[in-house]
C-alpha cells in the first residue's frame, strides 16, 4: 500500500493498483431479526460488551480513514438502528473534512422512526434489506420479521427525499419468483433493486445466479446495460424500463479487480476482504498508548493484506461484518 496524493488529495493505493476509498463500519452484531442465510440456526455468541468499540474509538478509526483519502462511509451490523448512538454517529462521521458520502445499509424496521432525524444528520443514502414483498415470505425469511414495519419505514425515507435501494438476496422456493414483483415495487416507488447473489458454501445450491435473474427479467422487459457507477464497482447495473436495477453477483461475476473497500467490525477488526479471515487488530492499538499515526500505519498493514481475489472459501459472519 502506498499513499498517493492526487488533485483529489490523499488516496490509499494497495499492492494491485486498486484505490480505496470506502469503509464500511459494523458498529453492532445484534440484529432485532435473524434471517436464516445470515445468522446460523443454532443462533449466534455476541461479543462481549466491552469488546466493541466505542462511540469515540469508532470515530476515531473514520476521521483517520478519511485523512487518508476515505471518502465514502457506510454504517451497517447486525442492524445499525438499534445501536444508541448510530445518529449521533452518523452526523459527526458526515462533518469529517475528505468525507463525501454517508450511508446505512439497514433492514428497515426503524426507519420509520428514524428517517428524519437520519436526514438532519447528514445520511444521504440507504439500502434496505428487503427479500419479500409478502409478509408470510418476509416472516420465514427473516425468522419472525413484520414486512409492514418496513415498507413503512420505506415510504417514511422516501419522504425525506433519500436515494433508497433495496438489497435482495433471492433464494430459489422462496422469494425467486418475486423478481417482476420487486421492479413493479421499485418504478412504483422510485427506488434502486440490487439483486444479491446468496453467500453460501453449506448447501449444494445456495444462489440464484445473475445470469439466471437477468433472462427472467429479459422475457419481461427491455433491459439496457449501464455503465458502472464510480463509487460501486462491485455493482452491474442495468436499466429494466426505467427502473434501475443492480446484480453484486460474487459467486457468478466476482468483482475483486475494482474493489475499493475496507470493513471495520464492531470488535475493531480492520479487513481489507470480505471474504478473507485476515484482519489487523485496531483495537489492540486503540486501548493502548498511540497516536494517529499508529493507526494510520495498521490501516496501511491492513490493505497491505488484501488480496488481488478473495479466497471465498468461507462465508464470513455476515451479521457481524456487516456485508
Ligand atoms: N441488518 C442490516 C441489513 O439487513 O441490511 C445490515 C447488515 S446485513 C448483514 C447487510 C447485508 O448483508 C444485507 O443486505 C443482507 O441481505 C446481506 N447478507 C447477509 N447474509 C448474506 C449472505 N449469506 N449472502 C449474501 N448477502 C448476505
Ligand atoms: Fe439482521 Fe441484516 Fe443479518 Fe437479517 S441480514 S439477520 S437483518 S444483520
Amino acid at each position: 500500500m502506498f499513499l498517493d496524493h492526487t488533485s483529489r488529495g490523499p488516496a490509499l493505493i494497495d499492492r494491485h493498483g486498486r484505490r480505496i476509498d470506502y469503509l464500511r463500519i459494523s458498529i453492532t452484531d445484534l440484529c432485532n431479526l435473524r434471517c436464516f442465510y445470515c445468522m446460523p440456526r443454532q443462533g449466534v455468541t455476541k461479543l462481549p460488551q466491552a469488546d466493541i468499540l466505542t462511540y469515540e474509538e469508532f470515530l476515531k478509526v473514520a476521521r483517520i480513514a478519511a485523512g487518508l483519502g476515505v471518502r465514502k462511509m457506510r454504517i451497517t451490523g447486525g442492524e445499525p438502528l438499534i445501536k444508541r448512538g448510530a445518529v449521533k454517529l452518523v452526523r459527526e462521521i458526515a462533518a469529517f473534512p475528505g468525507v463525501q458520502t454517508v450511508a446505512m445499509t439497514t433492514n428497515g424496521t426503524r426507519l420509520e422512526k428514524y428517517a428524519e432525524v437520519l436526514k438532519a444528520a447528514g445520511l444521504s443514502r440507504i439500502n434496505v434489506s428487503l427479500d419479500s414483498l409478502r409478509p408470510d415470505v418476509y416472516k420465514r425469511i427473516t425468522r419472525g420479521g413484520d414486512l409492514s414495519a418496513v415498507l413503512r419505514g420505506i415510504d417514511r425515507a422516501i419522504e425525506y427525499n433519500f436515494r433508497i435501494k433495496l438489497n435482495t438476496v433471492l433464494i430459489n422456493g422462496m422469494n425467486a419468483d418475486e423478481v417482476y414483483r420487486f421492479i413493479d415495487f421499485a418504478r412504483d416507488k422510485g427506488v434502486e433493486v440490487r439483486f444479491i447473489e446468496r453467500m453460501s458454501f453449506e448447501d449444494p445450491d445456495p444462489y440464484v445466479p445473475q445470469d439466471h435473474v437477468v433472462a427472467t427479467l429479459a422475457d419481461r422487459y427491455s433491459l439496457t446495460p449501464l455503465p458502472t457507477a464510480s463509487g460501486s464497482p462491485h455493482v452491474r447495473a442495468f436499466d429494466c424500463d426505467g427502473v434501475r436495477v443492480g446484480f453484486i453477483s460474487p459467486r457468478s461475476h466476482p468483482f475483486c479487480d475494482g474493489c475499493n473497500k475496507l470493513r471495520l467490525t464492531p470488535n475493531g477488526k480492520l479487513k481489507a476482504c470480505l471474504s478473507s479471515e485476515l484482519n489487523v487488530d485496531l483495537r489492540y492499538i486503540l486501548r493502548r498508548p498511540h497516536c494517529d499515526a499508529d493507526i494510520a500505519r495498521a490501516m496501511s498493514k491492513a490493505i497491505a493484506l488484501k488480496p488481488a481475489t478473495g479466497p471465498w472459501t468461507a462465508c464470513a459472519e455476515m451479521w457481524r461484518v456487516g456485508g
